[in-house]
C-alpha cells in the first residue's frame, strides 16, 4: 500500500502530497483523512493522508512512521472544503486544513495537552444561616442568591480574604471543573412564547431546502428566539445546528442563552478555552455527542454530521473573514456545507452588510423581517449634538446636553452606555514648542498615551515606550497629549460626575481571562452607574436597566480612508443605539458629531437601514464599488523601497496584459506606508466578471515564490482595505 501525504510546511514548493510505502502491519489503520508521521529530508513531520494507491510514479520510495491518532481527523466533508478553499484564498492546501482543526490536531509535531481546571464555589445553605455575616461576606453570599455556583475569577473583585473566610468556614463548598458553565445571569430555561412576528419568521424557513436567509431584524426584534425556535425544531429531526456570533468572548449573553435552553446538548467553542479543552469539544463533536456547536469564524469547520441548519449572527461582522492567509469567509464556507447537507442558512443582523441586502433584493438569498422591537416597544430616540458648534460650551469632550442626560439618568436608577471607539488616553503626543510628534520607529503611525501605564503604544505593531519627559527634537518640557481616548474620558467622568460608578472596557481592561464576562455581569448587576468603552460595547448587550447611550465623537469610523467607512459608521451607530431602552423604559440616544449633516450620522438617527442603503447604493454604483463590482486587493510589501518600487509596477504590467475585463489602480502607497518596518504599496483590482482572474494572480505569485524580498498578500473581496 502506498498513501500519498500532505505535510505540515505550510510552502508553495512542498504544496501537495509526497508518496510513501505503508507498512504491513499498518495497512488496516490507514484511511485517508489519517494524520501520520513520515521522514522528510533530515526531519520527522506529521501530515495528513489524501490518497491510498497501490503504485507510485516515483520510485524508492521511504516508508511512513506512525499513525499519530487512531481517529480520522479530515473526514471527506473537510477534505473537499480544503481543496475549496485553496482555490478561493490561493493559500496552500495544508495550512487550509490547518485552519480548520484545534491546535492539538493540527499536523504539527511536539504538540502536548494539558488540562486546565476552572475553581468555582457553591453555597452550603445548611450552615449560612447559622454565621452573623459581615458586609462584605454578605455581599458575596447574595450573588448565590439566582445561582448555584460561581466561577472564582468572579467573585476575587469583592474580597478575597471575605472569600478564605467563607471558605475555611465551609458556607462556601471550592470545587474544580473541568469544563464550568455560566450560571449567573436570570434562569429562564424555555424559550419565549413567539410574538406573531416570530412565528411567521420561523414558519418561512424551510429546514428541509438548501436556501441562504437573510433575517433584517431592528436591534431587540428578538432575533434570538428566532433562533433557538428554529434549532429547537432541527434537534426534534434528529439534526444538528452551527451558530456562529462574531466573537464568542464578547456574546457571554448569547452563549448563556443557547446554554440555558439546550444544555449539554451545546458545545460552546470559547476563545478562552485552553487547547486541551478545544480538543476535547472537537473529540465531543466528531464523536456526536453534540448537537448544537457556537462559536465565533472557525466554528464553522466543526465535524458535525448531518447538519439542519447554520446561522450565523450579525452578518455584516468583519470576523467572518479571516485576515491571515488562508483568508476564508465563514459565510462562504457556510453556504457550502449547507448545499452539502442541503439544509439552510440563516444570517441575522440590523444592519446587513450591502451586498448581503443586495443580495436579498435581487432573490439569491430569501428576505426575512422584523422590522419592529419585541412586543411593541418602541425604537430609542436619537439626538445629535453638533460639536463644532457645542464645543464651546461643552466641558471637556462632554456637551452639556449629554452631561445632564447622564445625570439624569443615574439619578432615575437606570444605567448609561457610553461609546468612544478609541482606547487610551490619548491619540497622539506632541510637542508646544516645536510641534514634533512622537511617532513608531517602525510604523508610520503615531504613538497613542496610556496614562495609567505612563507608556506611549502603537496601536499597529505593539510597540512600548515610556512617555519622555522632555521632547525628543527640542529637549523643551512642552510635551502635551492631543485627541482623545477611553482612558481621558474615564478620568472626565471622574472629575464632573464624581459619584457615578464608571466601569471602563476595552482592549486594555479585558485583556486577562474572564474579565469581559465579569464585567458584563458585574454592570448587569448593577454594580456600576456607566459602562463607558470602545466597540466592544455596541454588540449584542442586553441590558433592561440602559435607558441612556452616548457617543463621544460619531466621527472616529467616518474618517478612516475606506469605501466600507460610511456604512461602518451606520452599522456601529445602529448596534450602540439598540443598546438603550430593551426593556420597560423608554430609551434615548445621544450622538456627538463634527459631522451632523452626514447621511450615515444622520439616516443612523432614525434607525433608517432601507434609506440608508439607497443612499449608498448609489454611491456605490457611481464608484464602482461592491457589491456592483468585485474587488480584489494586492498588497506588496517589502523592506527594500527601490526593489519595491521596481517590482509593484512589474506586477501591475503583468495584470494589466491579462485582465481585459479589469480596472486596476495603483499602485499607491498603502495609507499606512510603513507598517512594523516593511513598506507597502496597494493595487487594487476592480470586476464584475474576470474568468482568468485567480490564474493570473497564480502566476504572479508563482513568479515570486523563491524572491525572499517581496511578500505579495491577497485579499479577494476585502472587508477594508
Ligand atoms: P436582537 O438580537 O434582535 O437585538 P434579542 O434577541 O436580544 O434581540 O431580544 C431582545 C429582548 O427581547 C431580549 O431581552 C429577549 O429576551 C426579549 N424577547 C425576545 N423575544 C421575546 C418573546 N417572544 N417574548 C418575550 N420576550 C422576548
Ligand atoms: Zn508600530
Amino acid at each position: 500500500m502506498i498513501i500519498g501525504v500532505l505535510v505540515e510546511l505550510a510552502n508553495k514548493n512542498v504544496d501537495r502530497t509526497f508518496d510513501y510505502k505503508v507498512p504491513q502491519s499498518l495497512e488496516k489503520m490507514i484511511n485517508i483523512g489519517v494524520r501520520v508521521e513520515v521522514p522528510f529530508g533530515k526531519q520527522r513531520l506529521e501530515g495528513f493522508v489524501l490518497e491510498i494507491k497501490q503504485t507510485s510514479e516515483f520510485e524508492n520510495l521511504k516508508e511512513m512512521i506512525r499513525i499519530v491518532d487512531e481517529d480520522i481527523i479530515l473526514n471527506e466533508e473537510l477534505i473537499k472544503l480544503g481543496q475549496q478553499m485553496k482555490k478561493e484564498t490561493l493559500a496552500p492546501l495544508i495550512s487550509c486544513y490547518q485552519a480548520m482543526l484545534p491546535k492539538a490536531l493540527k499536523a504539527k509535531n511536539k504538540f502536548s495537552i494539558s488540562k486546565k481546571y476552572d475553581i468555582f464555589y457553591r453555597l452550603n445553605k445548611q450552615i449560612v444561616s447559622e454565621y452573623k455575616l459581615n458586609i462584605s461576606q454578605q455581599k458575596i453570599i447574595d450573588k448565590f442568591e439566582n445561582n448555584d455556583c460561581i466561577l472564582k475569577e468572579e467573585l476575587l473583585a469583592i474580597s478575597p480574604s471575605s472569600l478564605k473566610t467563607l471558605v475555611k468556614k465551609e458556607i462556601l463548598i471550592e470545587e474544580k471543573k473541568e469544563h464550568y458553565r455560566t450560571s449567573y445571569f436570570d434562569k429562564n430555561n424555555v424559550i419565549n412564547k413567539l410574538t406573531s412576528e416570530q412565528e411567521k419568521v420561523v414558519s418561512k424557513v424551510n429546514l428541509e431546502k438548501n436556501e441562504v436567509y437573510l433575517l433584517h431584524g431592528v436591534t431587540g426584534s428578538g432575533k434570538t428566539e428566532v433562533y433557538l425556535k428554529l434549532i429547537q425544531k432541527v434537534i426534534a429531526k434528529k439534526k444538528t445546528a452551527i451558530v456562529l456570533v462574531p466573537e464568542i468572548s464578547l456574546t457571554p449573553q448569547m452563549v448563556y442563552r443557547f446554554e440555558q435552553v439546550f444544555g449539554q446538548k451545546i458545545a460552546a467553542l470559547h476563545s478562552a478555552l485552553s487547547e486541551g479543552e478545544k480538543y476535547d469539544e472537537w473529540r465531543r463533536i466528531s464523536r456526536g455527542e453534540v448537537s448544537i456547536v457556537i462559536g465565533a469564524r472557525s466554528a464553522i469547520f466543526a465535524p458535525l454530521s448531518n447538519i439542519g441548519i447554520i446561522i450565523i449572527d450579525e452578518e455584516h461582522s468583519e470576523s467572518y473573514k479571516q485576515e491571515h492567509n488562508p483568508r476564508y469567509d465563514a459565510k462562504k464556507i457556510a453556504i457550502t456545507r449547507s448545499s452539502t447537507h442541503n439544509c439552510p442558512v440563516l444570517m441575522g443582523s440590523a444592519t446587513p452588510l450591502l451586498e448581503s441586502y443586495a443580495r436579498a433584493k435581487k432573490g439569491v438569498y430569501q428576505l426575512l423581517e422584523l422590522p419592529n422591537r419585541v412586543n411593541g416597544k418602541s425604537m430609542p430616540s436619537v439626538e445629535l449634538i453638533d460639536m463644532n458648534y457645542e464645543m464651546k460650551y461643552s466641558q471637556g469632550h462632554f456637551s452639556q446636553k449629554l452631561l445632564t442626560a447622564i445625570e439624569n439618568t443615574i439619578r432615575n436608577k437606570e444605567q448609561v452606555i457610553l461609546l468612544l471607539n478609541r482606547r487610551g488616553y490619548s491619540s497622539f503626543v506632541s510637542c508646544k514648542n516645536c510641534s514634533y510628534t512622537i511617532k513608531c520607529p517602525h510604523c508610520d503611525i503615531s504613538l497613542t498615551f496610556h496614562k495609567s501605564s505612563n507608556v506611549l503604544r502603537c496601536h499597529y505593531c505593539g510597540y512600548a515606550t515610556v512617555f519622555p519627559k522632555d521632547c525628543p527634537s527640542c529637549h523643551e518640557k512642552s510635551l502635551s497629549s492631543i485627541g482623545v481616548g477611553t482612558e481621558k474620558i474615564e478620568e472626565e467622568l471622574k472629575r464632573f460626575l464624581p459619584s457615578a460608578r464608571v466601569l471602563r472596557m476595552d482592549m486594555d481592561t479585558t485583556s486577562r481571562k474572564g474579565m469581559h464576562r465579569k464585567m458584563i455581569s458585574s454592570f448587569k448587576d448593577h454594580e456600576y452607574d456607566i459602562l463607558l468603552g470602545t466597540q466592544m460595547v455596541s454588540k449584542g448587550l442586553d441590558f433592561p436597566l440602559v435607558t441612556l447611550v452616548g457617543v463621544i465623537n460619531a466621527d472616529t469610523t467616518l474618517n478612516i480612508p475606506d469605501f466600507r467607512s460610511s456604512e461602518n459608521t451606520f452599522s456601529l451607530l445602529c448596534q450602540v443605539s439598540g443598546r438603550s431602552g430593551r426593556s420597560t423604559k423608554e430609551g434615548k440616544v445621544i450622538i456627538q458629531t463634527f459631522n451632523p449633516t452626514h447621511y450615515a450620522i444622520k439616516l443612523s438617527t432614525n434607525h433608517d437601514y432601507i434609506n440608508f442603503y439607497q443612499t449608498e447604493m448609489n454611491i456605490r454604483r457611481k464608484l464602482k464599488y461592491p457589491p456592483y463590482y468585485y474587488i480584489c486587493y494586492l498588497k506588496i510589501s517589502s523592506v527594500d523601497e527601490q526593489i519595491l518600487s521596481q517590482e509593484v509596477l512589474k506586477i501591475k504590467r503583468a495584470l494589466e496584459r491579462n485582465l481585459k475585463n479589469t480596472i486596476i489602480l495603483g499602485p499607491s502607497p498603502c495609507a499606512i506606508f510603513r507598517l512594523k518596518s516593511t513598506l507597502r504599496y496597494g493595487i487594487i483590482l476592480k470586476y464584475k466578471k474576470e474568468d482568468i482572474l485567480y490564474d493570473t494572480i497564480e502566476k504572479i505569485l508563482n513568479h515570486y515564490l523563491h524572491n525572499n524580498k517581496i511578500t505579495i498578500d491577497v485579499y479577494f473581496e476585502p472587508t477594508h482595505f
